[in-house]
């Protein structure tokens, strides 16, 4: 192995989304944001659109860029062989305002998917196009601050009492009991815009008045409704994805904790920070709350139906202060790492990894030394150890398929 591939600083790229915060990312990659910008994620990964960059002797070059010089000695040969790349997209996270109501494709309905759009001549970049790529996107996230979401459809006793609680959801009662889930989402998701504010409009302006006067809290949708409308009342059309709000769990996580999101499963971010994990893709369906494009459809088609009871998961504690989690695919794993001062920390890499560091700082093999808000990846085969000078924090991504993955394991 080249020593071009042992342990290199990254720079990720900052994505300015409308939903982001004004302070976390700014304050933890030591940015100043006067002008007040929204700072939503900061990507560690080789997604084509925002490669991040390695430093290198005399500046930086895309990660992208290094992997192809010499593919042998960035990846190991069990990756090349089943992705070819990095599989995965590291995110650090900050949700001021909820995003968009979301479904991810599973890779057979990627791969026909963009074939389709490719047969119908639809541009990659087209504000209609579905499928940016042919690839699944599980996401996996993991709280730094507490965390709310929506996530997957409650279960239908759950559901039932939502429709009959809520007084403008009654008119849909019978067709939830005659059909079911699925017919009643395809009724509001095909509904007149008209219809939808006549229904939406009392209830809305009910939920912010009820805000006000202190009755609801985060476990409520009404909560999330009000702030959704800055505790305003809504002018123009009201967003068909708040139905969502109330029919999805809303799921709280605390600082530590860790939840999946597969294909098909619906899911909005709605507060907090968080480091989150997925497949190095950007095939996003969208059922509402957002102005981008809408393919009711095409979301349907890709919708999992079946009500959860949202998975929270804690992680397995490997050693001392190191916290692994695993999830039901092959393309990524996480770790948390936390350090005290003068701890240290040894391992040995297995799968490029990505690493950055959300507080404190180490010194690496005794020469390299990171800090908070900074990030590096270990590419395959390299020893580590990290030493700590005072309470330190970091997070992981890595591939644990095993570097003797064999021809016969693949299906
Ligand atoms: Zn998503």
């Amino acid at each position: 192995m080249s020593n071009r591939y042992s342990i290199l600083k990254l720079q990720g790229k900052v994505q300015h989304y409308d939903w982001g915060g004004y302070t976390f990312l700014p304050e933890l990659l030591g940015i100043k944001n006067e002008e007040k910008r929204p700072f939503a994620e900061y990507w560690l990964g080789v997604h084509p659109t925002a490669s991040a960059y390695v430093a290198i002797q005399n500046g930086w070059k895309p990660l992208q860029q290094l992997i192809d010089e010499e593919p042998d000695a960035a990846l190991t040969p069990a990756l090349r062989q089943k992705f070819g790349n990095i599989p995965y997209l590291l995110k650090v996270m900050d949700v001021r305002e909820m995003l968009s109501i979301q479904v991810h494709p599973s890779k057979e309905n990627a791969i026909a998917g963009f074939e389709r759009e490719n047969q119908l001549g639809i541009p990659l970049n087209a504000p209609h196009r579905n499928y940016k790529d042919q690839n699944h996107k599980p996401e996996a996230m993991l709280a730094i601050s507490e965390f709310w979401l929506l996530h997957g459809f409650k279960q239908k006793e759950q559901l039932q009492q939502i429709l009959e609680e809520v007084i403008e959801f009654q008119i849909l009662l019978p067709l939830f009991r005659k059909e079911g889930l699925q017919s009643l989402y395809r009724f509001i998701m095909e509904m007149e815009q008209q219809s939808i504010n006549d229904l939406l409009l009392p209830l809305v302006k009910r939920e912010i008045r009820q805000k006000q006067e202190g009755l609801l809290n985060k476990n409520h949708p009404g909560w999330w409704v009000a702030k959704h409308f800055n505790d305003q009342h809504p002018s123009g059309d009201i967003d068909r994805g708040i139905f969502s709000i109330y029919f999805f769990n809303i799921v709280c996580l605390q600082p530590g904790e860790a939840i999946f999101q597969g294909a098909g499963l619906p899911h909005a971010y709605l507060e907090g920070q968080n480091i989150e994990l997925m497949s190095n893709s950007d095939n996003v369906l969208r059922a509402g709350l957002t102005k981008k494009h809408i393919d009711v459809q095409e979301l349907l088609a890709n919708t999992d139906f079946t009500p959860i009871v949202p998975n929270i998961l804690k992680g397995q504690s490997r050693r001392d202060g190191e916290q692994v989690f695993h999830f039901p695919i092959s393309d990524f794993s996480l770790t948390h790492v936390l350090l005290n001062s003068d701890t240290s920390f040894e391992d040995k890499a297995i799968s490029p990894e990505i690493w950055v560091v959300i507080e404190g700082g180490v010194i690496i093999n005794q020469q390299l030394v990171v800090k908070k808000g900074e990030a590096f990846i270990v590419f395959p085969g390299q020893s580590y150890q990290f030493l700590s000078s005072g309470k330190t924090s970091l997070y992981k991504a890595f591939v644990a398929i095993p570097d003797a993955y064999s021809q016969d394991e693949e299906n």
